[in-house]
């Protein structure tokens, strides 16, 4: 379709602003016009606005991802021989469950291409923790992916400039513009990225809570059901978790820290809620590409691990180099006697970021030691002054900012509260 907007932009955005329903080569067009330079960042970002305020129907919706996906190559994986799943995670605090995750699903006969982003704001990002294997590489070209794919099972790597260029475009001006937070901004960013990225199956892990881009179910739902419906419209089998985000994930929060949880569980260990939700995920996976196995099994016997040691060698790291641990910088303690009640997940990813482990914008660097490590979670016992949170970093200078987000994150109270929920609802693919 010709990109031919520039004149019209002005109309699209008051068609939209007011509500009405844009046809399919109209917003083909902005999305061409803005690539070519002919549509203004400014006009995007008044689009987009009135996108967050309007929303899109579902033609729209569908259109939309469709000009997005034209803008960029799609991967062919049908040569890796493997039926292909992978899975996407909205964002969570302390959600490391791929690096456990995608070598579980490859070591029981799926093969999982998973092209990921990097983390912006108080969610890590995946990318960022692998980075702290040395000489591990997140670029691979399209015939990496697929020879990896085919000789390992599995590959986490960057998505390539070349795939869905208009996302990156549109996500670093909606980063700017407060238009992040749309259900249909959201879903066609994420579900354009999985169909260009050529996966045949999907699970969704949508959290939910404090610590997540959704606060409440409602609104993850919505956005669950929009990104399973969307999925499948492009011929993607794809089903969604909702989980829970109100508490972080795991007991390690930052880059070489999650890593070295996430191992712990490939190794048979690590902590009991960061294993389920592996394995409760990893279950759905090979559900969804009609596999047979299972990945508990995988764990106890060590070809999980095993995979892991392969994905990382073939993309140049050394699985056997020490990591680096950084120094801890502060305690916080518990205010009294009791269990813990509440551990707030958006507190402690902020606080992770602010001493380094995440960046404000993209591109900035990130520290591979920084972070908190959740010494108590919530339902443990406390007494008054014992340590339940311990701070690590690079630079001390950035404790006074953390300690801050910290505020109020705590709280100790006299009953057991109830045991925490991982999975809230559960969307099966057709
Ligand atoms: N993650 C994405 O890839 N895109 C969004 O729009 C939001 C989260």
């Amino acid at each position: 379709m010709s990109p031919r907007p520039g004149p019209h932009a002005v109309d699209l955005i008051r068609g939209k602003r007011e509500g009405r329903e844009l046809e399919t080569d109209q917003l083909h067009a902005l999305i061409g016009g803005y690539l070519a330079g002919e549509v203004g960042d400014e006009q995007m970002a008044a689009f987009l606005m009135a996108v967050c305020w309007r929303g899109m129907t579902a033609r729209e919706l569908s259109a939309w991802t469709g000009a997005m996906l034209e803008s960029g190559l799609r991967l062919d994986l049908d040569e890796v021989g493997r039926p292909t799943v992978d899975k996407h995670s909205t964002g969570g605090v302390g959600d490391k469950v791929s690096l456990v995750l995608v070598p579980l699903v490859a070591a029981c006969g799926a093969a999982v291409p998973q092209l990921s982003g990097r983390g912006l704001g108080h969610t890590g990002g995946t990318l960022d923790k692998l980075e702290v294997i040395p000489g591990w590489q997140s670029e691979l070209s399209s015939e990496r992916i697929v020879s990896q794919l085919r000789e390992v099972g599995c590959v986490i790597c960057a998505a390539g400039q070349e795939l869905v260029p208009a996302d990156r475009r549109l996500y670093a001006l909606r980063d700017v513009t407060a238009t992040v937070e749309s259900i249909p901004l959201i879903a066609s960013s994420i579900i354009s990225k999985k169909v260009a990225e050529g996966t045949r199956a999907l699970l969704l892990d949508v959290k939910v809570g404090s610590g997540a881009f959704m606060k409440d179910v409602t609104s993850a739902r919505e956005l669950a059901q929009t990104m399973v419906g969307l999925g499948a419209s492009y011929g993607v089998r794809t089903s969604a978790w909702l989980t829970s985000m109100d508490v972080p994930l795991g007991r390690a929060v930052g880059n070489a820290v999650e890593l070295l949880e996430a191992l712990d569980v490939l190794a048979g260990g690590g902590p009991d809620d960061l294993r389920q939700l592996a394995l409760q995920e990893a279950r759905e996976m090979l559900r969804l590409v009609r596999i047979d196995a299972d990945p508990e099994l995988a764990l106890r016997d060590g070809s999980a691990a095993r995979v892991f040691r392969e994905m990382v060698m073939a993309q140049g790291g050394d699985p056997d180099a020490p990591l680096p641990r950084g120094a801890s910088l502060a305690l916080v303690r518990a205010p009294g006697d009791g269990f813990l009640q509440r551990l707030d997940a958006l507190a402690v990813g902020t606080a992770a970021w602010r001493l380094g482990a995440g960046r404000a914008r993209q591109g900035d660097p990130v520290s591979a030691t920084a972070g908190v490590l959740c010494l108590v979670k919530p339902g443990e016992t406390v007494a008054a002054g014992q340590p339940v949170l311990e701070l690590l970093g690079d630079d001390p200078a950035r404790l006074p900012a953390a300690l801050a987000a910290l505020e109020g994150a705590i709280q100790v109270g006299p009953n057991r509260p109830l045991p925490h929920r991982l999975d809230l609802v559960r969307l099966p693919a057709p």
